[in-house]
C-alpha cells in the first residue's frame, strides 16, 4: 500500500494533500498496490467521503488523547507506527512545510530514505525510484534515486494537479492508536494566529497583481489593488516590496514567499529576480510592466509593456472600467 498523509481543515482535505494525492495514486497503480491515507485531528473521521473520488481505498484515522494540536515528532512518531503496523511501502506527503516535518520525523523512526519536493517519480522493475526534486524553490532541478522497501516522498508544490480518479473508491474507515511518549510530544502547537488575511488568498487567486520596487511607496499599491479588485484577483509583491515595509509578508511571491498559479500574473515594477521567477513560475500567463526593456522579468514574461506603471496601471484600470 502507498500511503499518504492528508492534511484537512474541518474535514476538508488541502489543496497541497490533494496534489499530494494525485503523486500518491500514480506511485500506487505503478506498483500495483492500493493507496490508503493517514488523517489527524478530531474531524479527520469526516474525511471518508472526501477522499474516495481521489481513489483512496482505506483511511486510517490517528488518535489519541495527546494528539489534538499539531506536535510534529508525535505525529512523524503516529505515521511511523502506522506505517509498519499496515505494512504499507511508500510514505507521500504534501510539500508543505507540516508535510516536510511530519515526515522526517517519520522518516528518522522508520530509517527510511526521503526525498522532498518531487516533481516527477518512475518506478523501475526493482521498486526503485528515479526521481526528479525542486531544490532552491525550484530554480535547481535534482536527479536522484531512491531505494528501499519503504520510502518517503513529498510532492512539490502546484506541479501534481488535483484530479479525481478513473474509478471512485469507497474507502473503509479505521483507527488507529499510537503509542506516545512524553519525549515524542516536546514541541506542540497550543495556538494559532493567523494574519489578517482578507479576500482571495494568493495560493489561489486566479489572477495575481504583483508590486515590486518600482511601485515606490505603500500609497502607490492602491494602482494595484483597483486592478487586482477589477479583474477578481489579488495583490502579492516582491521581497524587495515587503523589505521596504509597504506590504505584509504574507504579500511576497517567491522562493521564500507564496508559490502561487493564476491564469495571469500582472508583475509591476519587478526586476524578475530568480528567486522571485520560482514563486509565479506556475502562473498561465505572465505580463510584465517595467520601465526597463532589459529587466530580467521582460525576457520571462509572456507579454510585456515597457513602460512606467503609474501610467500604465491607471491607464489599464480606466479602460477595464470602461467595458
Ligand atoms: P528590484 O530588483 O529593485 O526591481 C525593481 C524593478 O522595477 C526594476 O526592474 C525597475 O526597472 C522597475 N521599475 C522602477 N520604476 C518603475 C516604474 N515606475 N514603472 C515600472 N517599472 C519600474 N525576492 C522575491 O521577490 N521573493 C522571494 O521569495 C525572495 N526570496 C529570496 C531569497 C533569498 C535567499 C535571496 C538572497 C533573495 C530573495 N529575494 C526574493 C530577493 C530577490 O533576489 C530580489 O532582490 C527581489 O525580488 C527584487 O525585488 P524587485 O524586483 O521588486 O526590486
Amino acid at each position: 500500500m502507498i500511503l499518504a498523509f492528508v492534511e484537512h481543515e474541518s474535514g476538508l482535505p488541502d489543496e497541497l494533500s490533494l496534489e499530494a494525492l494525485s503523486l500518491a495514486r500514480e506511485l500506487a497503480t505503478a506498483e500495483g498496490v492500493d493507496l490508503g491515507a493517514a488523517v489527524f485531528g478530531d474531524e479527520g473521521a469526516a474525511l471518508a467521503d472526501e477522499l474516495g473520488p481521489y481513489g483512496v481505498e482505506e483511511i486510517h484515522h490517528v488518535t489519541h488523547d495527546e494528539l489534538g494540536g499539531y506536535a510534529p515528532e508525535a505525529w512523524g512518531e503516529s505515521l511511523a507506527q502506522l506505517a509498519d503496523e499496515i505494512e504499507s511501502g511508500t510514505v507521500v506527503v504534501p510539500g508543505s512545510d507540516r508535510g516536510h516535518e511530519v515526515a522526517a520525523h517519520a522518516g528518522a523512526t522508520l530509517d527510511a530514505p526521503m526525498a522532498t519536493n518531487c516533481v516527477a517519480v518512475e518506478v523501475d522493475d526493482a521498486g526503485v525510484y528515479e526521481l526528479e526534486r525542486h531544490r532552491w524553490g525550484g530554480s535547481l532541478l535534482e536527479h536522484a534515486r531512491l531505494e528501499g522497501d519503504r520510502k518517503l516522498v513529498s510532492a512539490a508544490e502546484h506541479e501534481f494537479p488535483v484530479e479525481s480518479a478513473d474509478e471512485e473508491a469507497v474507502p473503509t474507515a479505521t483507527e488507529f492508536t499510537p503509542s506516545l511518549e512524553a519525549d515524542h510530544l516536546r514541541v506542540r502547537v497550543d495556538r494559532v494566529e493567523s494574519g489578517d488575511e482578507e479576500g482571495i488568498p494568493l495560493g489561489e487567486a486566479r489572477v495575481v497583481v504583483g508590486g515590486g520596487r518600482g511601485v515606490g511607496g505603500p500609497e502607490d499599491y492602491d494602482q494595484l489593488e483597483e486592478l487586482a479588485d477589477l479583474l477578481g484577483g489579488t495583490v502579492g509583491a516582491s521581497r524587495a516590496a515587503i523589505n521596504e515595509g509597504w506590504r505584509p509578508h504574507d504579500d511576497q511571491v517567491g522562493q521564500t514567499g507564496a508559490k502561487i498559479s493564476p491564469d495571469i500574473y500582472l508583475a509591476c515594477g519587478i526586476s524578475g529576480a530568480v528567486q522571485h521567477m520560482v514563486g509565479c513560475k506556475g502562473a498561465e500567463t505572465i505580463l510584465a510592466i517595467n520601465t526597463d526593456p532589459e529587466a530580467a522579468i521582460i525576457q520571462k514574461a509572456d507579454w510585456a509593456v515597457v513602460g512606467d506603471l503609474h501610467e500604465v496601471v491607471p491607464e489599464l484600470n480606466d479602460a477595464i472600467r470602461e467595458q
